[in-house]
C-alpha cells in the first residue's frame, strides 16, 4: 500500500481547516479533502464568538429551547457542562492571536472584532428571572454583568424603550466564519499542507481494525490517520466503515440586511433571535435551530419570525432592506456537544466533529487538541467527555 499522506482530513469546513493547518505547522503531512456540499454550516454560520453565551443558553441556544419546549420556560436546564463551557472559554481566548498568525501565514483577515461583547436582552419577567437565575449560578470570572434598560440603551442606543434590561458577557465577539476557514486553509497549505477541493469521498477503507484510507470514484489513497470534519455528513462518512457515529444536522436559516452606517457596538441575543453587524454594514439575523434533515430550504415563515423579532429588538431595522437569506446544516449531537478524539475498537481513525452552534468559536481549540493526539503531545483540554463512546448504545439486560 503506497502511503498518499499522514494525514488526510475529510472536510475543509472551518474544524477541517484548523485540523490541516495545525497538523501543518506540526510539519505533519497532511492533505485535506473537501467537497462543498448545499447547507456546509461554516458557510452558513454568523461567525459568533459566544463561548459562555451559548454554553449558558444565552446566544442561539435560548432560541434552540424555546422554539422545542416553550412549555417548560425557561430554566437552568439550558446550562451546557461546565467542562464545555471551559473548552470553549480556552478556545475564544486564542482569537487575538489567531487572527494574527493567519494574516502572517495565510494572508487573511478574519475580521476579528473585539466590540462591547454579547448582550441578552430581556423583554418579559420571565426572561429577566431566567437571566438573574442563570448568572447568579456562573462563577465571578466568566459571570455577565446585569444591566438596566438605561445602562443596555447607553451601550446600544438603537435599541427599543421596550425593555426589562440586559446581562452582558463582555468578552464575546466576533470573527467572519468564511474567511476563518479560508485562513485556516491558505495557512495549511502555505505551510506545506495540501488540499485536495471539490472531490467527495465516497467511503472510508477499513482493513480489520483499521481505517487505512479514502476511496473516491476510481481512486483510493492511503494514510496512517483518517481525520473525519465532515460536519453534518460525518455520520454518513463513518458508516462507510461500519462506524456508529450519531451525528445529524440541524437547519439554522438566517437573514442579512442591506448595509446602514454603524448602529451595533454589541452582538445583541434575546429568545427569539440574535443580531450582529459585519465588518461591512450589513446586519445578520439569526436563527432557527430545525430537524429538517439535509433540506437547505428558506421558509417564509421562519424568515417572518426572525426579522419580526430583531426589529422589535432594534426598531430602526423597520426601514431597512433584506439582501439575502439562507440556510446552513449544523452538526448536531444529542447532548449539544462535539465528538472529538479516537473511537474505540478502531485504529488510524479521528472524529472531529459536532461542533452544532459552537464550531467556529471551538475550531482553535479542536484544531490544536486534535493534532495534539495525533502527535502525541500533551493536550491542551481533555478529551474524555467528547469521545464518541459517551453515546455507546446501553447493553440490554437478558432475561431468562
Ligand atoms: C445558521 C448557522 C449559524 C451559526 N452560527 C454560529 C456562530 O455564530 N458561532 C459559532 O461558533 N458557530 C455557529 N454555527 C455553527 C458552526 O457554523 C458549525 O458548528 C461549524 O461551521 C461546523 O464546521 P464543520 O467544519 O464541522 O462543518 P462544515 O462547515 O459543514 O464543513 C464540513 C465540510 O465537509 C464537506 N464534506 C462532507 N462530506 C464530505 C465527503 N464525503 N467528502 C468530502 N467533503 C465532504 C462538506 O461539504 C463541508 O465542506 C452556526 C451554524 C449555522 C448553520
Amino acid at each position: 500500500m503506497n502511503r498518499s499522506a499522514e494525514v488526510i482530513v475529510v472536510g475543509g469546513g472551518v474544524i477541517g481547516s484548523a485540523v490541516a493547518f495545525e497538523l501543518a505547522r506540526r510539519s505533519v503531512d497532511v492533505l485535506l479533502v473537501d467537497k462543498t456540499l448545499p447547507g456546509r454550516a461554516t458557510s452558513a454560520s454568523a461567525g459568533g464568538l459566544w463561548p459562555v453565551g451559548e454554553a449558558v443558553g444565552m446566544g442561539c441556544g435560548i432560541i434552540h429551547h424555546q422554539s422545542h419546549s416553550p412549555s417548560e420556560g425557561l430554566n437552568d436546564a439550558l446550562l451546557l457542562p461546565t467542562s464545555f463551557r471551559d473548552f470553549l472559554t480556552q478556545s475564544n481566548s486564542y482569537f487575538p492571536e489567531l487572527a494574527q498568525e493567519l494574516n502572517e501565514f495565510g494572508g487573511m483577515d478574519i475580521e476579528y472584532e473585539p466590540g462591547a461583547g454579547l448582550m441578552f436582552l430581556f423583554f418579559t419577567e420571565e426572561e429577566k428571572q431566567f437571566g438573574h437565575l442563570i448568572v447568579d449560578r456562573m462563577p465571578p470570572e466568566v459571570r455577565p454583568q446585569i444591566l438596566s434598560p438605561t445602562e443596555a440603551r447607553e451601550v446600544e442606543p438603537c435599541l427599543t424603550n421596550d425593555l426589562l434590561g440586559a446581562a452582558r458577557l463582555a468578552e464575546e465577539h466576533q470573527v467572519n466564519p468564511m474567511w476563518l476557514a479560508e485562513g485556516y486553509k491558505r495557512a495549511a497549505i502555505n505551510l506545506g499542507a495540501r488540499f485536495r477541493h471539490e472531490t467527495r469521498v465516497a467511503k472510508l477503507c477499513r482493513s480489520g481494525e483499521r481505517i487505512v484510507g479514502i476511496e473516491f470514484e476510481d481512486e483510493q489513497l492511503f494514510s496512517d490517520m483518517v481525520v473525519n470534519a465532515a460536519g453534518a455528513w460525518a455520520g454518513t462518512l463513518a458508516s462507510t466503515a461500519d462506524l456508529r457515529l450519531p451525528i445529524f444536522p440541524v437547519r439554522g436559516q438566517i437573514v442579512l440586511t442591506q448595509s446602514v452606517p454603524h448602529i451595533l457596538n454589541a452582538c445583541l441575543s434575546n429568545s427569539g433571535c440574535y443580531i450582529l453587524q459585519k465588518k461591512h454594514g450589513e446586519v445578520l439575523i439569526g436563527s432557527t435551530t430545525e430537524n429538517a434533515g439535509f433540506d437547505v430550504s428558506v421558509t417564509p415563515e421562519s424568515i417572518t419570525h426572525l426579522v419580526s423579532a430583531a426589529v422589535r429588538t432594534l426598531p430602526c431595522l423597520r426601514e431597512v432592506g433584506i439582501k439575502r437569506v439562507w440556510s446552513g446544516l449544523r452538526p448536531g449531537t444529542q447532548d449539544e456537544l462535539p465528538i472529538l478524539g479516537p473511537m474505540e475498537g478502531v485504529a488510524g481513525y479521528m472524529n472531529a466533529t459536532g461542533g452544532f452552534r459552537t464550531g467556529v468559536v471551538a475550531s482553535p481549540l479542536t484544531g490544536r487538541v486534535i493534532a495534539q493526539q495525533i502527535t502525541g503531545e500533551s493536550l491542551d483540554f481533555p478529551l474524555e467527555c467528547f469521545l464518541a463512546e459517551r453515546f455507546a448504545p446501553v447493553q440490554k439486560t437478558v432475561r431468562i
